[in-house]
């Protein structure tokens, strides 16, 4: 049995150039600020996305967290989001649990960017009966619109109404470096005019845990304090950072691999041509792959379960050995495929055999 695995990038396990680096790791105790490994991370990180300071965190969801609390620090704080982010729908909104943060939801367009000028509408005037607007959030690249990268105009159209209404702005970036590659520019660009930035190291760089936060120096040492209350001071983590620092120096080029195995996934499946299964080809950008199926003919989570198993017939067509495609129904009409440095060419290849195979079950 293959086992071909697209449920997340999350599921990446650290690289051997990581495991070596992890037991050579030198450390001290971080909440001391003594370990001059995640010192080291950190600093190499603010450096490519050009901001003067970052904070190693235990998590993405932490590291978002800790964004909102450290710009919303007053009570009758609202942030603004887009409907389809991370933040809003998989996060528990801890804003609201923890800090007492309200979100005010943007209705996302598919490509993960909102309307600028409907957004300017969710912007709340200084009237006594309303919360206070403190800071609107971005995600890039999008994960629930299937990877998407913001265009670099409409961030810089977002960054000139944030400078006019006096709006510091956030960017969820678990994928940046994603966005980068996709874009061909540097992930300083990307996030030029932001107040804040998250990124994931524990995605498709491959570490196996880690975010960080970025931020001006005053904004991090304020975040730092926020991160010891929410329990998230780590004491000898260089050992984890030290998988950090090889994810910032070795994997993000290869990141271009991972969205040619998405583009191969998303024409393969495309090209069987099935009314029921509708990929765009075309706006496969990254290593997501978001795809919609007809619900009233199609099943999402039936149809993922066919994917992992193999009946007899489909032993024999592939040639004695089962495939096992593991995949995520993303709610009544949509399925999730996630390439990451685990999956090859090849892979590619033989996960597309499994499901020409089931799709094919489906009579038109
Ligand atoms: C994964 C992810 C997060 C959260 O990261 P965790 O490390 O899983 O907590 C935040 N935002 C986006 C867009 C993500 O994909």
């Amino acid at each position: 049995m293959i086992d071909i695995d697209f449920r997340s990038d999350t599921l990446t396990k650290p690289t051997d150039a990581m495991r070596q680096a992890m037991a050579n790791a030198v450390v001290g105790d971080d909440v001391y600020q003594e370990d001059p490994t995640v010192k080291e991370l950190e600093q190499k990180s603010a450096k490519m996305i050009g901001m003067e300071a970052a904070l190693f965190v235990p998590s993405g969801v932490m590291s978002n967290l800790i964004a909102v609390l450290t710009h919303c620090n007053t009570r009758g704080c609202e942030m603004i989001t887009g409907n389809k982010s991370h933040m809003f729908l998989y996060e528990q909104t801890g804003v609201c649990q923890f800090g007492g943060v309200s979100i005010n939801t943007v209705h996302n367009l598919p490509d993960g960017t909102f309307d600028l000028e409907e957004m300017q509408h969710h912007i709340r005037s200084r009237d006594l009966h309303e919360p206070t607007t403190s800071l609107i959030c971005v995600e890039n690249t999008h994960n629930k619109c299937g990877g998407r990268v913001l265009p670099l105009s409409w961030l810089d159209e977002l960054v000139e109404i944030g400078k006019k209404c006096n709006l510091p702005l956030h960017m969820d970036g678990a994928r940046i470096y994603n966005a980068s590659i996709y874009l061909g520019v540097p992930a300083k660009r990307i996030v030029q005019g932001f107040s804040s930035v998250s990124i994931c190291l524990s995605k498709g760089l491959g570490a196996p845990v880690g975010s960080l936060l970025h931020g001006s120096r005053e904004f991090i040492e304020r975040a730092r304090r926020l991160r010891k209350a929410l329990g998230g001071g780590m004491r000898q983590c260089g050992v984890i950072a030290a998988a950090g620092i090889v994810a910032l120096d070795s994997m993000i080029e290869r990141l271009a691999e991972d969205h040619a195995n998405g583009v191969a996934l998303a024409k393969g499946i495309a090209a069987l041509n099935h009314p029921y299964f509708k990929v765009d080809v075309k706006n496969m950008q990254t290593n997501i792959l978001v795809f919609n199926v007809e619900p009233s003919k199609v099943n999402t989570s039936e149809f993922c379960a066919k994917l992992q198993e193999n009946t007899d017939d489909q032993l024999t067509a592939l040639g004695g050995k089962g495939v096992c495609v593991k995949a995520v129904p993303f709610g009544a009409s949509l399925i999730r495929f996630v390439v990451n440095h685990h999956i090859t060419p090849e892979m590619i290849e033989l996960a597309l055999q499994k499901i020409t195979l089931v799709v094919n079950e489906y009579k038109i």
